[in-house]
């Protein structure tokens, strides 16, 4: 992790997220707050706004139906269903009218009667008590940008609707955005926000897409059409190089596919230590459709799928089959490991504008994961219900995100329960026996895990989150990312401790935070008794390789001194030394 600064001109340097380097031209997008000012027009003028109100709708329709016809032909007919009502907004007679009778009386510029009209709009649908009226809300919203966007002439290509291969240059990417990326596509993308342990940089690993973040101002110093290289694994990224730069970094390239392509060799190997103890290394996953990776890259299970990318970029709510497939799915596939289905965390960063998860001040630690869970108890049972019909396909794990104390995890439990006795009733079969297990991310439930141990069948240790409570340092604010420190002493202390009450109730221990997927901390982590790691795909050689080359009574000793030291510095300096001295190939590494 680097911070930022300007070595020259043209370089600029930000967090690494996600290894690779990649060279191609900028794809700007664009942050779609447009100022709006309102303007008094003269009466002979209404006539020209109303006609520029209608050649927007017109143009507006065009596109919808240009996405319509692409989405059918790449991923079928009924995603592609999503945009009848976004046609149906623009065929809206009241809407219009009521548009065209605001710049007649108000006369005014049609972008400011349109954005009243809209925020009329909104105040309505969104006070409605129907659920499916409030969901429409998003429909005029987006209809509503696309169309302000055709009023002013701006070009917004989506994500999913790029001909050419392209680097997306952002302000900001949500996990939302990065997940229609199209990795044929968007070959790497860099923004000036967002930290480490952001979703979106998380995800751009899973989709082993290169990718630098927290850059600040590259988004003032880049134009559409300029060439990038991105490089996500040491954070620098060059506007337009000249071809000398060019050729070193297809040098670069080349060498980072060969290592990939060595450590590829591991994936049939177990993690089993020189002397012979063994762990798990896991991947995790947001979408089924990343198996194939986890498969390739020689994971042993699934330790985290976030279910929660199940509810995004759609406009109605997963059903239990939706549920039920995705999760059979995963059992089929991972039939020799067990699958950890982690209940959906949405908040946070995650957000799903038509469910009821209001902007909070403090989205982080608002009403996310499973506080939303118990505050909608339908939704959650819809997700639970679909987990239990797969748990008969594999090895299938429940796991609660965001436990902080015994109340929640006894909610949560009696809500299981009372869809295990329904399932029950009407002889659907399930695995009554299916273990349940918690994140421990919340400081609270890693100081009391001996009484939360008692009433679950394992920890997992959610080291994204825990780090950014224990700390206070948000882990998406690029502006404090040198303050978020895996090796800061109480993290160690913190993992330590949750480890050792684990295993004294007898629990398995794993951890599935972005931690256990930096091979610094593996030895540490190795040497403190985790029993899984848990990473996404592409971490997984490299855990296994840091894992076999070293003796577990070496491990033990290197994170018993570790622990003795006084400053996340020292730590990071100890961990990085005893690396190179014990791993090959980190000999010469920075
Ligand atoms: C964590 O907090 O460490 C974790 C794995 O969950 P997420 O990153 O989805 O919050
Ligand atoms: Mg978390």
């Amino acid at each position: 992790m680097k911070s930022q600064k300007q070595t020259e001109k043209n370089t600029l340097t930000g967090i690494a997220v996600s290894p690779g380097i990649a060279i191609g031209r900028v794809f700007v997008w664009d942050s779609e707050e447009y100022t709006i000012s309102k303007q008094i027009i003269p009466q002979k003028q209404i006539a020209i706004e109303i006609a520029r109100f209608e050649e927007a709708l017109i143009r507006t329709r065009t596109e919808i139906l240009d996405i319509q016809k692409k989405i059918s032909k790449e991923m079928g007919i009924e995603h592609a269903e999503i945009f009848d009502a976004h046609l149906l907004v623009l065929e809206d007679r009241m809407l219009i009218e009521e548009v065209i009778n605001e710049i007649k009386r108000e006369k005014v510029n049609v972008e400011h009667a349109f954005i009243v009209i809209l925020k009329k709009y909104s105040d309505i649908f969104s006070k409605m008590d129907d659920e499916y009226l409030r969901e429409r809300l998003i429909d005029i919203q987006d209809v509503g940008k696309r169309i302000i966007r055709n009023l002013l002439g701006k070009q917004r290509e989506g994500l999913m609707e790029l001909d050419e291969k392209v680097i997306v240059v952002a302000t900001n990417l949500s996990p939302s955005d990065t997940a229609l990326m199209h990795k044929e596509k968007v070959i790497a993308f860099a923004t000036d926000m967002g930290g480490r342990t952001s979703h979106t940089a998380i995800l751009a690993r899973s989709l082993e897409i290169p990718a630098v973040v927290g850059l600040k101002n590259l988004m003032q110093t880049v134009k559409n059409g300029d060439i990038i290289i991105i490089d996500g694994t040491s954070g620098i990224v060059i506007i337009n190089p000249n071809s000398a730069v060019i050729r070193k970094y297809q040098r670069e390239r080349k060498k980072f596919l060969d290592f990939e392509k060595g450590l590829s060799k591991l994936k049939r190997l177990p993690a089993v230590t020189k002397d012979g103890k063994s762990v798990v290394v896991c991947a995790n996953i947001e979408f089924p459709e990343e198996l194939s990776s986890v498969i390739d890259h020689g994971a042993q299970g699934i330790g985290l799928y976030r279910t929660e990318y199940m509810y995004l970029n759609r406009e109605d709510l997963p059903n239990e089959e939706d549920h039920f497939q995705a999760y059979k799915k995963v059992a089929d596939c991972m039939k020799d490991g067990h699958v950890v289905i982690r209940t959906m965390d949405l908040g946070g960063d995650k957000f799903v504008s038509h469910l009821d998860i209001p902007t909070e001040m403090n989205p982080l630690m608002g009403r996310r994961a499973i506080r939303f869970c118990l505050a909608q108890p339908e939704i959650f049972k819809t997700q639970l219900r679909g987990i239990l019909r797969a748990s008969v396909y594999g090895n299938l794990k429940i796991m609660y995100p965001m436990i902080s104390g015994l109340t929640e995890l006894r909610q949560a439990n009696e809500i299981l329960d009372e869809v295990k006795q329904e399932l029950k009733r009407k002889h659907i079969p399930f695995n009554p026996d299916i273990e349940v297990g918690i994140m421990i991310e919340v400081p609270s439930a890693a100081v009391i895990a001996d009484i939360l141990a008692k009433e679950v069948s394992f920890f997992s240790i959610g080291t994204n989150d825990l780090i950014q409570y224990a700390l206070a340092v948000d882990r998406i604010n690029e502006k404090i990312a040198y303050l978020y420190q895996p090796s800061h002493p109480a993290v160690l202390r913190l993992i330590k401790s949750i480890i050792e009450v684990g295993h004294a109730a007898g629990l398995w221990v794993g951890m599935c935070g972005e931690m256990a997927a930096e091979p610094v901390f593996t030895l540490l982590l190795l040497g403190m008794g985790l029993d899984e790691f848990s990473a996404s795909a592409v971490a997984v050689p490299e855990i296994k390789k840091v894992i076999r080359s070293v003796d577990f009574s070496k491990a033990k000793e290197i994170a018993d001194k570790a622990l003795k030291l006084h400053s996340s510095e020292a730590i990071l300096k100890y961990a990085k030394e005893n690396l190179k001295e014990l791993v090959l190939d980190y000999k010469n590494k920075d």
